[in-house]
């Protein structure tokens, strides 16, 4: 895939994020895009960041090192959001690397991220992951268990959460995912929800995401797993 070709898809992306905003009665600018440019070199991401996207997605704390630490020098601007699973001992450098870290899904991450942003005096707004179809093998937190977890992370770890992020399962419909997870941010009152992908990001608005991830659909088609 070409540069031309990524701008003009990244251009067809954002009107449809606006477009399904209008659809359902949404303000555009409570949808925020976030374009995922995980596995794609550094090169392929500036020609996106010069078309004028800022906000981005990553998964994998080395990999966003060595892509970002000189695309931030050029693009100060740039927020970047850690969608990936999170180890605990890399708590340290997705707190220096991250704006926003949004797969918080457990208590020895809560106590390692709190940990360190007490040492750093910086603070990336975070999110919890919830695995709204309870797949054994895919991070978050269960939705029986999310509330205590919630609770948790604001009394015994001191941290504000800001919103929910999910990724239902790849074989289900995910409007009743993305249903489940607005409720549960309802009842817990949390403003933000991360949800919709490439295939799915029109549901997502509908049901009242105020972040969808897009990743092939503007930057192509990823090399194998994930
Ligand atoms: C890779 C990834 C995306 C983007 O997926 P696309 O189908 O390429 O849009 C979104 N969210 C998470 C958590 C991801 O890992």
């Amino acid at each position: 895939m070409n540069d031309t070709d990524s701008i003009e898809r990244l251009k067809e992306v954002q009107a449809s994020v606006k477009r399904s905003a209008a659809d359902y009665e949404r303000n555009p600018g409570s949808v925020t895009l976030i374009a995922v440019s995980k596995t794609f070199p550094a090169e392929e991401i500036e020609p996106v960041l010069a078309a004028g996207q800022r906000v981005f997605g990553e998964n994998y704390v080395q990999e966003t090192k060595a892509k970002w630490l000189s695309l931030r020098e050029r693009y100060p601007d740039v927020e970047l959001h850690l969608i990936g699973p999170l180890q605990s001992n890399k708590a340290k450098e997705a707190v220096e690397l991250f704006d926003v870290i949004q797969s918080l899904d457990r208590p020895s991450l809560a106590e390692a991220l709190a940990k360190e942003i007490a040492k750093q005096g910086k603070t990336p707004r975070l999110f919890v992951q919830v695995n709204t179809g309870d797949e054994p093998q895919k991070g978050g937190v269960s939705p029986a268990e999310v509330d205590a977890f919630l609770e948790a992370c604001r009394t015994k770890y001191g941290l504000t959460i800001e919103g929910l992020m999910c990724i239902p399962p790849a074989e289900d419909p995910p409007s009743p995912h993305f249903a489940l997870l607005a409720t549960i941010a309802k009842r817990n009152g949390l403003k933000n929800l991360s949800m919709g992908m490439s295939a799915d990001f029109d549901a997502a608005i509908q049901l009242g995401a105020t972040y969808v991830r897009v990743g092939s659909a503007i930057f192509g088609t990823r090399p194998k797993t994930d």
